[in-house]
């Protein structure tokens, strides 16, 4: 399969490092010009890029907090400045905060549903308008695995990541008719900052629930997202694709 994004535009969203740089690097190499969003993190944002240039692919960076609905229609209308188009969207931006629920806080509920959640809704509703144009959109959230399996300490994030599951099914209902397929991807343990402060004890005993019998690399994500993003994809629309090693089946 030969995976071509020439001519079209990304926006990955959280793309300084971890899941999302691997998915800006992917997406560019496969030919799209790759806006690279962070939120404080510029220099690992230039570093994404470097990576992209380094590789003969062109993209840029962007700063804008996906929470914020302003400054991500101010972003987006840069890039249509810009690029005149926007063909591709990765909600990756995400935030965890866990814990004993009987200890989780309001402040604690109102940031991850905002920024997990809402902040994935302020990006599609600021693309889907240039995509619904162009007769052409690919809209990819990144939930999780703990959305389907549960966790324990997890029921705030699991519900940020249930809520993207939800909201992609009936994004995909409502925007299918311009061809814009909107999918999510929910990947299991995948080895970035965002598990690395996971105990020694706790990675042995999910080691052990996971039959491929690894951990997963930013990359095997990025595989599915860039397949989801190109006209191979064409009749996937509404679907979840887990990438998990198979711990959850
Ligand atoms: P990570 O290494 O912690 O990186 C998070 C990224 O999101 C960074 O680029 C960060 O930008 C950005 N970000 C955070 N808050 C933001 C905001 N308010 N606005 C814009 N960008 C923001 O995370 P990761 O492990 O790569 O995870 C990426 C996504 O996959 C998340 O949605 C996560 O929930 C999901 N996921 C991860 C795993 C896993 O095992 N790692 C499993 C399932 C799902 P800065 O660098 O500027 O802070």
């Amino acid at each position: 399969m030969n995976i071509d994004l020439r001519n079209k535009v990304a926006l990955v969203s959280g793309a300084s490092r971890g899941i999302g740089r691997a998915v800006a690097v992917g997406l560019a190499k496969s030919g799209a010009f790759t806006y690279v969003n962070f939120v404080r993190n510029e220099e690992g944002a230039q570093y994404t890029l470097k990576i992209i240039q380094d590789n003969g692919a062109q993209g840029s960076t962007i700063q804008f907090p996906v929470e914020d609905r302003i400054a991500v229609q101010e972003g987006i209308k840069k890039i249509l400045i810009e690029k005149g188009r926007l063909d591709i969207l990765v909600n990756n931006a995400g935030i965890w905060i866990g814990g004993s629920s009987l200890r989780l806080r309001g402040d604690q509920w109102k940031r991850l549903l905002e920024v997990n959640l809402e902040g994935a809704f302020n990006c599609i509703q600021a693309s889907v308008r240039p995509m619904m144009k162009q007769r052409w959109g690919r809209i990819i959230n990144i939930s999780s695995v703990i959305a389907f399996s549960g966790n324990v300490g997890d029921a705030l994030y699991g519900a940020s990541k249930a809520g993207v599951v939800g909201m992609t099914k009936s994004l995909a209902r409502e925007f299918a008719s311009r061809n814009i397929c909107i999918n999510a991807v929910a990947p299991g343990f995948i080895e970035t900052d965002m598990t690395r402060d996971i105990s020694a004890e706790v990675r042995n005993e999910m080691l052990e629930m996971i039959p491929l019998g690894r951990f997963g690399a930013p990359e095997d994500v990025a595989g599915v997202v860039v397949f989801l993003a190109s006209d191979e994809a064409s009749y996937i629309t509404g679907q979840v694709i887990h990438v998990n090693g198979g711990l959850y089946m």
